[in-house]
């Protein structure tokens, strides 16, 4: 379903990349950075994105991960906009919806 969404918002054919599996990074969990001894720091495992390649377990190039956090924002602000436009009266299951998504995928460590 979320492939489908982020293909509608893409503008016709020109549109060639490829959504890739992403997992998030094992080394800051997603948070882009790591506790540094003053500070935080920007995480080196994924070039600082938070994700990493679900296959390898490795940092994308920086024009591949671009391109791929824009796809996953255009999918997330899509859905935050269902969300608000299309409050359904019963609000458990969409609720339970938006969990069963974010499950998916979450904890993906592939290792080295
Ligand atoms: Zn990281």
């Amino acid at each position: 379903m979320d492939r489908v969404t982020a293909m509608k918002k893409s503008h016709g054919p020109e549109f060639r990349a490829a959504q890739l599996v992403l997992a998030k990074c094992p080394i800051c969990r997603g948070k882009a950075v790591v506790k540094g001894v003053f500070h935080d720091l920007a995480c080196i495992q994924c070039n600082a994105s938070g994700w990493v390649a679900a296959e390898t377990g490795e940092a994308l190039p920086l024009e591949v991960l671009v391109t791929q956090l824009s796809i996953r924002l255009q999918a997330a602000e899509e859905r935050i906009a269902k969300i608000h436009c299309f409050k359904p009266a019963s609000g458990p299951e969409a609720a339970y919806e938006l969990n069963n998504r974010r499950g998916a995928g979450g904890s993906n460590y592939t290792g080295d």
